[in-house]
């Protein structure tokens, strides 16, 4: 348990002082009487999609809640992950004053929105062997330190980090500790939400864009304190979440079956090539990943990703990033589409 977390410390002071926008959606909410809408100046002939969508996405909360086991308040709805990231900082970051703290390698999306909220971005690189250097996180945030971000399962290098050292940084970051779980369903271990009733100070993050097999729909997945999410209901854009991805994304928690066994099938791919991508003799390193793609290491990345592309497949490069020279990110794909790789890996 945090001591002396104080959330209103940590609040922007323009955000404590708002009056959120109210929409005719908010002052009325009764859909299931039967009523004459003259409220919203939508057009009434019904299309399925003439009317706003319900701004606090109602029915998707009630699924979601009882998937979760978290109660309805405990949980934001964005326009992708990346929507409620950026509200994070919205939230949070004082333009030209506070700092956040991200662990590259990493997602990219952190550095990109501080850079967008003109928040500074103090970067602390993972160990050599892609785990927390806490010791050089908590050296480096100070009194205006407000966002931790830590991905876990982390995007590019598919591990997990240690519950040990995951504790030790919420019980000793000042600010707000945002895991970013959305590669969480192919992960052997359990999602942090869990843990969200013990940390006042825990946002966690999921998508429908991986596992779910929804990124077209854009829906991101937000879970804290229901006081961390009543800031952000203030800032959100009223209708953030349309209509269309509402439906779809009900369709699809409906259908439990059908994501367990793609989630199944795809880490039985990756095992697959896993073993294959030992045989190949350029291949130098195949990180052990609790992802859905894996980062490999080989003699020459950009030689070896022209060549992929060359033979019609298209991996990620991701020599950029610190601790990942020669480095290419390959999604697991369907059988078929392993199949392929593996045949073109065979050729070059
Ligand atoms: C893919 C990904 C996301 C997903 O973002 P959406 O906006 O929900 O599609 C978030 N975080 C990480 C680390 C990712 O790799």
């Amino acid at each position: 348990m945090k001591q002396n977390f104080n959330l209103d410390k940590l609040i922007r002071a323009n955000v404590k002082n708002l009056a959120p926008y109210s929409s005719a959606r908010d002052e009325f909410t009764d859909f299931d009487k039967e009523m004459i809408f003259l409220d919203a100046n939508e057009n009434p002939f019904d299309t399925d999609i003439n009317r706003y969508p319900d701004p606090q996405q109602k029915q998707l909360k009630i699924k979601i809640s009882a998937i979760k086991n978290l109660s309805i308040d405990s949980i934001l709805l964005g326009n992708g992950s990346d929507e409620v990231l950026d509200l994070l900082f919205r939230a949070f970051c004082e333009p030209n004053k506070d700092n956040v703290i991200t662990l590259p390698p990493t997602y990219g999306m952190y550095k990109v929105l501080a850079g967008i909220n003109t928040v500074e971005n103090r970067e602390v690189f993972l160990n050599e062997d892609f785990s927390l250097n806490v010791h050089e996180i908590l050296k480096t945030q100070d009194i205006n330190s407000k966002l931790l971000f830590i991905c876990s399962p982390n995007n590019p290098t598919g591990n997990i980090f240690s519950e040990e050292n995951i504790t030790e940084l919420l019980n000793n970051f000042n600010g707000i500790v945002v895991i970013d779980e959305a590669y969480i369903d192919f992960a052997r271990s359990e999602s942090w939400i869990q843990r969200l009733s013990e940390y006042e100070n825990l946002i966690v993050t999921q998508t429908f864009s991986k596992a779910y097999g929804m990124a077209g729909i854009r829906l991101g997945m937000c879970f804290a304190s229901s006081k961390i999410i009543e800031v952000l209901n203030k800032i959100k854009p009223p209708y953030n979440v349309n209509e269309l991805t509402q439906e779809r994304a009900l369709n699809v928690l409906n259908d439990n079956n059908k994501i367990n066994n793609e989630i199944y099938s795809l880490k039985v791919n990756k095992e697959f090539l896993f073993k294959e991508l030992l045989q190949v003799n350029w291949v130098q390193k195949i990180y052990p990943s609790e992802a859905n793609f894996l980062l490999v290491k080989v003699d020459n990345a950009t030689k070896r990703y022209t060549q992929l592309i060359e033979s019609g497949i298209v991996v990620r490069n991701r020599s950029t990033q610190p601790l990942c020279e020669n480095t290419l990110r390959i999604t697991v794909g369907t059988k078929e589409e392993t199949n392929r790789l593996i045949s073109v890996l065979q050729n070059i």
